[in-house]
């Protein structure tokens, strides 16, 4: 790390985690892109333009803004809502809103800078943004959720437009939160403004698969990266984490591929079963009943248990996909992976694993898919809504599908062949980093100060 290029590189690193305190996940988001870029600085001299990237570790615009709501006791809460506007060189701004206690403006940079790449890799001209709310939805009434949903996009609905800033969901905003929250800016605007949200329900504008998407995207890429190395997922027994929306279809689409996904986790702890998981019960123990993953060990049998608190990367298997939340994936656990013999991991979860955890897997030869790469899936097909919604069409599934697959191809194609082309073939983190950032670049770049 000694060339001028690095050393630019290290000295804007340092300026960004000066200038944006205490957010140590945004920090991590861009110092994991910068790593990858010295190489494209020295090929490409009109990237080193002064100004380019420190345009593009700058938001555009954020948002911050009081969220009050009622109980069902009439008590009074008052949370914070969140809307990192982060580049729209590509397109509208577009990503999703999570709610949950941990979200702060740290958690939403890391997630919009991490978006501006992600939807990059997609080709689909959709520019990079998040939100959410530190609110905590665990536990609460439906009526509850909707309160806060209408409080939530009473403001958030001034920022939002089909044209301007598409949010979707994340952890916390699945096809109910999108629902209310799309119920209140119609009425708020008395505009029937499909393409402002993905994610929205069949029949009133939304996609099919767009749920199944970045679970099924996740194994999708999976298959590519072992499909270059000759071999496939039949047969493999797989180690998932999570258990909420990304979990659940990666479950579903390793088992229709002939793997067997053996655990599932949640906050608690996790489950492993040595059948393999049985969707249908962990939809209704997570899905339909809202309960805690010991309950899917209780009524499964002998061949399920669970474990409290454990890590479940302890469980041996061919390939994992972390599939809960950013950091869940330890540098201890990734060489209690490589010792298990895995042979691939794709990143569902948005940055779950840590630097060091990647490292151990690269190191290790590991076949290892990025988030921004992997779980690309989701995003592309919230694109792919916003195509119908703008057409007033709504596409078979067959063919969402089968648009969802030979995207998630490209995105694997297209990673591979920078990697290969910057000297570390194999390397799908340079090669993410590379692709969104060259991508991201020459559009800023053509079209001025700004
Ligand atoms: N939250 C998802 C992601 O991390 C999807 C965003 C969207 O569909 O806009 O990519």
């Amino acid at each position: 790390m000694s060339t001028p290029e690095a050393s630019r590189l290290e000295a804007l690193r340092a300026e960004v985690e000066r200038r944006n305190p205490a957010q140590p996940e945004f920090h991590q988001a861009v110092r994991e892109v910068l790593e990858s870029l010295a190489p494209v600085f020295a090929a490409r001299p009109e990237y080193a333009e002064p100004g380019l990237l420190e345009r593009i570790v700058e938001p555009e615009r954020q948002i911050l803004f009081r969220v009050p709501w009622q109980d069902d006791r009439g008590r009074v809460h008052v949370n914070r809502g969140f809307r990192v506007e982060f580049n729209s060189a590509l397109g509208p701004y577009k990503g999703g809103l999570r709610f949950h206690p941990s979200v702060n403006i740290g958690v939403v940079k890391f997630l919009g800078f991490e978006q501006i790449f992600k939807n990059a890799l997609t080709g689909l001209g959709i520019g990079g943004g998040k939100g959410g709310s530190d609110f905590d939805p665990h536990g609460r009434s439906d009526n509850e959720i909707m309160r806060f949903c209408q409080s939530f996009m009473t403001e958030l609905s001034r920022h939002i437009g089909e044209h301007t800033d598409v949010p979707a969901g994340d952890i916390g905003v699945g096809g109910r939160e999108i629902g209310y929250l799309f119920g209140q800016y119609r009425r708020i605007t008395n505009r029937w403004e499909a393409g402002v949200l993905t994610g929205k329900g069949i029949g009133w504008g939304g996609s099919a698969i767009r749920p199944e998407a970045t679970g099924y995207g996740s194994v999708l890429f999976a298959a590519e990266m072992l499909a270059r190395r000759g071999t496939t997922l039949e047969g493999l027994t797989a180690v998932v984490s999570g258990s909420g929306n990304v979990a659940l279809h990666t479950i579903e689409k390793l088992q229709q591929l002939g793997a067997n996904p053996l655990t599932a986790s949640d906050s608690s702890g996790y489950v492993v079963d040595t059948k393999g998981i049985d969707l249908e019960l962990l939809r209704q123990v997570k899905e339909v009943e809202r309960a805690r993953i010991s309950e899917y060990a209780v009524r499964r049998g002998p061949s399920a248990s669970f474990v409290a608190d454990g890590r479940v990367w302890d469980v041996a298997g061919d390939v994992a996909f972390p599939s809960a939340t950013q950091n869940e994936l330890h540098e201890q656990d990734a060489v209690t992976l490589v010792r298990n013999g895995v042979k691939a991991v794709s990143e569902g979860a948005n940055m779950p694993s840590t630097p060091e955890a990647v490292r151990v897997f690269q190191e290790a030869g590991v076949a290892f898919g990025p988030g921004k790469a992997a779980n690309a899936g989701g995003v592309a097909v919230s694109a792919l809504e916003m195509s119908q919604n703008a057409a007033r069409v709504a596409w078979s599934a067959e063919r969402v599908e089968s648009e969802l697959a030979a995207i998630m191809k490209r995105i694997h194609d297209d990673t591979y062949e920078t990697a290969a082309r910057y000297g570390t073939p194999g390397d799908y983190v340079t090669g993410a980093n590379i692709t969104g950032f060259e991508r991201v670049a020459d559009a800023v770049l053509a079209q001025g100060l700004i």
